[in-house]
């Protein structure tokens, strides 16, 4: 179906660099230019195997996408919070050591409606297994890894090992 071209958007960056400097994983890599594959977004929701173990350290305790580039962004100073659906619900907006505990069956009833369910129950306890490998390793963290050590799924148990280990150094 052909499309109306619009005008390109003005430049309004000048000297600003702020969500270059505060990109965690250095994705944006020169003005205008996302590699997705380094980015904390791509990571937790697009890609389905393995997180690469360079990027791991870098995500922090970003469990499902990442928005420091808007965040940080001047402009976005000017923007509302206005729809509801934004809004943290689910109960999902404490530590990320209770949702690791979510079992399959309670994944799929309290995310339903929500974007998160999209990624399904093993890549959320992937990315939760990084994020609690790059937390401080407090008994409840290292109890819920462990937990999870003998999972079903090949990808969960490698993430859990990958986690558990750094807190072992
Ligand atoms: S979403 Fe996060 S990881 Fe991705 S480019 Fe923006 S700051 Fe970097
Ligand atoms: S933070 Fe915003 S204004 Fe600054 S370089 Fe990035 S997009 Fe441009």
């Amino acid at each position: 179906m052909p499309l109306p071209p619009d005008a390109p958007i003005e430049e309004h960056c000048g000297t600003c660099t702020a969500c270059i400097d505060a990109c965690p994983t250095q994705a944006i890599v020169a003005p205008y230019e996302v590699d997705a594959r380094r980015c904390i977004s791509y990571l937790t929701i697009e890609l389905a195997g393995a997180i690469p173990e360079e990027l791991r350290p870098l995500m922090g305790n970003r469990i499902y996408g990442c928005d420091d580039c808007q965040l940080c962004c001047p402009w976005n100073r000017f923007a509302t919070i206005g729809d509801p659906d934004f809004a943290p619900r689910n109960g999902l907006d404490a530590s990320a050591a209770g949702p690791v505990r979510l079992e399959r069956s309670e994944f799929d009833s309290r995310l339903a409606g929500s974007p998160l369910r999209r990624i399904g129950h093993e890549r959320w306890l992937r990315n939760i297994a990084v994020a609690l490998g790059n937390a401080p390793g407090t008994p409840e963290v290292l109890a819920t890894l462990t937990s999870r050590a003998e999972h079903p799924s090949l990808l969960v148990r490698e993430h859990v090992g990958w986690a558990l280990a750094r807190h072992q150094k």
